[in-house]
C-alpha cells in the first residue's frame, strides 16, 4: 500500500474519561486504558509517530514498559505502522489484531487474531470485541465501560469507519472485495443497536477529540466526551455517506460494456467486433470463453458455430486450425474465431472493464493465469452462470472478482454468493427494478444488467434501477441514450 506519510501534529496527551487516556498525535488516534494491572494501547500510529505516543505516555507519568496488549482496530497502516517500534519499548505488550488484516501490516506478526465476541480482560477492564468489517475485512470495534465520578458509562470505538476506501478505485488498486461495501451496512446497522455514551474516535475527527479536550480545559461542568446521541449520529451519517459514494459512481463511472463485440453490426465474439465495439464509445468488453477440441481457448459464444456452419455444435467439436476454416459472419462483414490470448494481446492494455464469461467447466484456472498473466486482474470481473464456476475461480485467486450472471434473484443463490464474497451480479434486465438494484447494492454487489441486446427500452429499465453497467450489443445505442440523459 502506498503510504502518505503527513507530517505528525503532537496533541498533548490527556485523560478523556475514566481510566481512558488519549495519547496519539492529529493525524492517529492512540488510546490508553490504565486497567490498574498494566496499561492497554489501542492503535499505534504511523511509524513517524512512534516517539510521539511514546513520550505521550510518559508524560501522563505512565511506563511505556507497563503495555501488556496494543490492539489494533484495523490493518491500515496509520493503525499499525508504529507497532514494531512500541513493541521495542514495551516488550512484554502482546498484539492483537484480525487476521483477516494481516495483509495489510508490515514488519511485525500479531499474536492473537481478534474474533467477534472476544472479551480481551486486564485489572478492572474488560474489552468487548465485535467484528465490524467493511472498511477493510478485517475492521474490529471496541467497547468497555468507564467510570467517572462514580456512574459508569459505554464507551465504544468503531474501529472502521472510514469510507474512501470503499470507492471503486481505491478497492480495484488494493484488492479489496466490493462485499466490502455490504459488510460496511451491516456493521454500522449493528454497531447502531448498541447504546454507547462515550465516543472514541478512530480519528480525531470522528469524535471532535480536539474540540472536546478543550471544552475540559475551559472547565466544562460535565465531561464533553459524554454525548449520548453523538454515536448515532455518527453512524447514520457514515451509512449515507456510502450511500452517496454509490450512487455519485453510477452517475460517472456506469460501464457501457460492448457484448460478444458490437454484435448488432459486426461478427460477435471476434477481434474486429471488439474494435468497433470501443469505437462506438464501449469503456468495457464482455465476452464469452470456451475449450477448442485440441484444448485452446478462444472467444466463442453458445450458438456461433451453428450461425456459421448451419449445423448444431459447438467448438469442442473442432480443433482451433479447423475451427480458422469458417467465417464468423455478420451482414457484408467476415472474421475468424479469435484465441483468447489473442484477443489478451490486443486489448490488454486499454483501459476499459472486462467481463470474461467462463462458458464450460474446467477453464477456470487457465483463464485466471492469463488474467495475471496479461495484468488485467484489477479490471476484470470473471462471471459465470453456474455458482460452482465462480466459487472455483475465487477459490484459486481469492483477489479476482467475480459475478454471478442469472435469470432469477432467488435468496438462496444471493445467500451462495454473499458466502463466497462475489463482488457482481448480473441479473437479466427484466429483474433490474429500483428496489432490487438498490438491495444488491446494500448488500454489497455491483449490478450490471445483460439481455438488453440493442434495445432502448431495456437500456431504460437498467439505467433507471440504477445499475452499475451493462452489456449490450448496440455501445453506440446507450453511449447516446446515456448523453441524452445526463447520465454521464
Ligand atoms: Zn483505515
Amino acid at each position: 500500500m502506498t503510504k502518505r506519510i503527513r507530517g505528525c501534529t503532537k496533541i498533548p496527551p490527556f485523560r478523556m474519561i475514566g481510566n481512558l487516556y488519549f495519547v496519539g498525535t492529529y493525524e492517529a488516534s492512540s488510546h490508553l486504558i490504565d486497567t490498574g494491572d498494566g496499561l492497554i494501547l489501542i492503535d499505534t500510529g504511523y511509524e513517524i509517530t512512534a516517539d510521539v505516543v511514546a513520550a505521550s505516555i510518559k508524560e501522563l507519568g505512565y511506563d511505556i514498559k507497563d503495555v501488556k496488549i496494543i490492539l489494533h482496530s484495523h490493518g491500515h497502516y496509520d493503525h499499525t505502522d508504529a507497532t514494531p517500534r512500541i513493541l521495542k519499548l514495551a516488550p512484554q505488550a502482546k498484539t492483537y489484531l484480525s487476521f483477516k488484516d494481516i495483509k495489510y501490516i508490515e514488519g511485525w506478526t500479531p499474536d492473537y487474531d481478534i474474533l467477534d465476541g472476544d472479551v480481551i480482560e486486564l485489572g478492572n477492564t474488560k474489552i468487548e470485541c465485535l467484528f465490524t468489517p467493511g472498511h477493510t475485512e478485517g475492521s474490529v470495534s471496541f467497547f468497555m465501560d468507564v467510570v467517572e465520578d462514580g456512574q459508569v458509562y459505554r464507551a465504544a470505538m468503531f474501529g472502521g469507519a472510514g469510507v474512501n476506501q470503499l470507492k471503486k478505485d481505491f478497492m480495484k488498486n488494493y484488492d479489496v472485495p466490493y462485499r466490502c461495501r455490504g459488510m460496511f451496512f451491516d456493521s454500522v446497522e449493528r454497531l447502531l443497536e448498541r447504546k454507547v455514551d462515550v465516543m472514541i474516535g478512530n480519528h480525531c475527527w470522528h469524535n471532535q477529540t480536539l474540540e472536546k479536550r478543550e471544552k475540559m480545559l475551559a472547565g466544562a461542568k460535565v465531561n464533553p466526551f459524554i454525548e449520548p446521541t453523538e454515536w448515532e449520529t455518527f453512524l447514520k451519517k457514515l451509512h449515507a455517506k456510502l450511500w452517496n459514494v454509490i450512487t455519485e459512481e453510477i452517475s460517472t463511472k456506469f460501464v457501457n460494456y460492448a457484448h460478444r463485440g458490437a454484435s448488432e453490426y459486426y461478427p460477435e465474439n471476434t477481434l474486429s467486433a471488439f474494435r468497433a465495439g470501443l469505437e462506438m464509445g464501449a469503456n468495457g468488453i464482455e465476452t464469452d470463453v470456451r475449450r477448442t477440441k485440441d484444448g485452446k481457448l478462444v472467444l466463442f459464444h453458445d450458438d456461433t458455430l451453428e450461425r456459421m456452419t448451419g449445423q448444431a455444435g459447438g467448438v469442442q467439436d473442432y480443433t482451433y486450425e479447423e475451427l480458422q476454416k469458417f467465417d464468423v459472419i455478420e451482414g457484408e462483414l467476415t472474421d475468424k474465431i479469435p484465441l483468447f490470448e489473442d484477443f489478451l494481446k490486443e486489448f490488454a492494455d486499454k483501459e476499459i472493464a472486462f467481463a470474461i464469461e467462463l462458458k464450460e467447466d474446467g477453464v477456470e484456472e487457465e483463464v485466471a493465469d492469463l488474467i495475471y498473466k496479461y495484468g488485467i486482474e484489477k479490471k476484470t470481473m470473471v462471471t459465470a452462470f453456474s455458482l460452482t464456476r465462480i466459487r472455483k475461480v475465487k477459490e484459486y485467486k481469492p483477489n479476482l472478482r467475480i459475478g454471478f450472471l442469472t435469470k432469477s434473484l432467488e435468496e438462496e443463490r444471493i445467500n451462495a454468493l454473499l458466502d463466497m464474497e462475489a463482488d457482481e451480479v448480473c441479473p437479466l434486465y427484466s429483474l433490474c427494478t429500483t428496489e432490487k438494484v438498490t438491495e444488491l447494492h446494500r448488500l454489497g454487489f455491483n449490478v450490471r444488467a445483460w439481455g438488453i441486446a440493442a434495445d432502448p427500452e431495456r437500456m431504460k429499465i437498467a439505467c433507471i434501477a440504477g445499475a452499475d453497467g451493462m452489456t449490450i450489443n448496440a455501445p453506440d445505442l446507450l453511449t447516446k441514450y446515456l448523453a441524452e440523459n445526463n447520465n454521464v
